[in-house]
C-alpha cells in the first residue's frame, strides 16, 4: 500500500468527511452536453490548429507550410481538445452539472492518452490537456464553492481506458498478439496522471475498465508518479460490464474485477457506462457486498436506441437509482452516457437524506 502523506490534506479529508455523511453526487456526461453544441470542424480546431495541426508544435526538424503533409487534419469528435479551443464550452458544462446539485465533476480528459490522441496525431499535448481538463475543472469548483464555503466541490481527473486492450488480440488469428503492451499504457498513463495532478485534480479515477489489465498499468502509473511528487491523491476505479453475461471484456464478474484490484485500496470500486442503472443493479449489489471500500456507479441513461441516443428519463432513472440508495449499496452515484445536468439534479434531489451505504469491515482474507 501507497503510504505517502496526501497531497492536499485539506481537501482529502473534506472528501472523507462528506463520505461518511451521505452519498455524493457525481456529474453526468460531457460527450452528450459537447453534442447539444452541433460544433464544426472550425469549432473544434480554434485558430491553434485551423489548419488541422498545432501551430504552435513540430516534430524536431519539421516544419509546417504548404505539402508539408500534416495540414487537414480531422479534428472533429476530438472532444478532449476543446478544453484549448472551446474552454467556455466545457467550463458551462460543468458549471451546469454543480448547478444541477454534482459534489464532483470528471475532467474533459477520456482520450487525453498518448494512446487516444494518436488518432489526431496530437499525441504530443497529453500533459497540455490532462492539465488544462484539470484547470477548468477546477475553476468551475472553486466558483462554485466561494458561493457556498460549506459544501466543497471536488475534481475527479479522469484516465480513460484507451482503445487498446493489453490483455486480449484485436485479431481472431493472432491468439497472441497485443496491440498494446502493459509498459507502453503505463508510460502513456504516467504523462496524463502528471498533468492532471498539475492541474488540481482532487481524485484520480480509472474509468470505463473493460479490459482490468490495461487498470492494473493505470494504478502502477499512478502509484510511479506519487512516488515522483512525494505525495498522493485519492483514486477511484470504475469498470464497465460489456456483456450479457455480466463480465467485463476481459472476462471478469464485477467479484473478480474488485478482487483483481483491491490490492491498490482505492477510495472508491464501481460500474459505469455500458448498461442503465437496472442492468447494473446485481452487479453494483456485488461490489457492495465485498468490496471493503466506497461504490460508485454512474450508469448511462438507458440503453442505447436504435439511433444510437439514450431515452431514460431524469425521473425515471433517479427512482431506479433511489431503491440502490434505499437498499444500500451505493456512496457515489452521478451518470455516464445520455446523462444531462437534468438527470444529475433529478438524481441528486432523490438522494438528500437517504443514508450512505455502510463500509463492511471485512476480515483480511489476503
Ligand atoms: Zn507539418
Ligand atoms: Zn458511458
Amino acid at each position: 500500500m501507497n503510504t505517502l502523506p496526501w497531497k492536499n490534506p485539506q481537501r482529502a479529508n473534506a472528501l472523507h468527511a462528506a463520505l461518511a455523511q451521505r452519498i455524493l453526487i457525481i456529474d453526468g456526461a460531457m460527450g452528450t452536453m459537447i453534442q447539444r453544441h452541433e460544433l464544426t470542424e472550425a469549432d473544434y480546431r480554434g485558430t491553434r490548429f485551423a489548419n488541422g495541426f498545432d501551430a504552435l508544435f513540430a516534430q524536431e526538424g519539421h516544419h509546417h507550410g504548404p505539402g508539408c503533409g500534416c495540414e487537414g487534419h480531422d479534428q472533429r469528435g476530438n472532444n478532449d481538445l476543446l478544453s484549448l479551443t472551446r474552454p467556455d464550452i466545457i467550463s458551462e458544462i460543468h458549471r451546469q452539472y454543480l448547478q444541477a446539485g454534482a459534489d464532483l465533476v470528471e475532467t474533459n480528459t477520456f482520450n487525453s492518452t498518448s494512446i487516444s490522441l494518436a488518432d489526431y496525431r496530437l499525441q504530443h499535448l497529453v500533459r497540455e490537456l490532462n492539465r488544462e481538463g484539470a484547470r477548468l475543472a477546477r475553476a468551475a469548483c472553486d466558483a462554485i464553492e466561494a458561493q457556498t464555503p460549506t459544501q466543497p466541490r471536488f475534481v475527479i481527473g479522469v484516465l480513460g481506458p484507451t482503445s487498446r486492450t493489453a490483455s486480449l488480440s484485436p485479431d481472431v488469428n493472432r491468439p497472441g498478439f497485443r496491440a498494446i503492451t502493459f509498459n507502453e499504457l503505463a508510460e502513456a498513463y504516467r504523462e496524463s496522471a502528471r498533468g492532471l495532478i498539475e492541474g488540481g485534480a482532487d481524485v484520480l479515477m480509472v474509468e470505463t475498465v473493460f479490459d482490468t489489465l490495461n487498470a492494473k498499468a493505470a494504478l502502477f502509473a499512478i502509484d510511479d508518479v506519487f512516488d515522483e511528487i512525494g505525495a498522493r491523491l485519492p483514486v477511484m476505479i470504475s469498470g464497465t460490464i460489456t456483456d450479457a453475461s455480466g463480465r467485463t471484456l476481459s472476462g471478469q464478474t464485477a467479484e473478480a474485477f474488485w478482487y483483481s484490484l483491491r490490492h491498490v485500496q482505492p477510495l472508491a470500486i464501481g460500474l459505469n457506462c455500458a448498461l442503465g442503472a437496472k442492468d447494473l443493479r446485481q452487479h453494483v449489489d456485488v461490489l457492495a457486498q465485498v468490496a471493503d471500500t466506497y461504490v460508485s456507479c454512474h450508469p448511462n441513461a438507458g440503453l442505447p436506441n436504435a439511433f444510437g441516443g439514450y431515452d431514460e428519463t431524469p425521473e425515471d432513472m433517479a427512482e431506479v437509482l433511489r431503491e440502490f440508495a434505499q437498499s444500500g449499496l451505493i456512496n457515489l452515484v452521478g451518470g455516464c452516457c445520455g446523462t444531462t445536468p437534468e438527470h444529475i439534479h433529478a438524481i441528486a434531489n432523490i438522494m438528500r437524506g437517504l443514508p450512505p451505504r455502510v463500509v463492511p469491515q471485512l476480515e483480511d482474507v489476503a
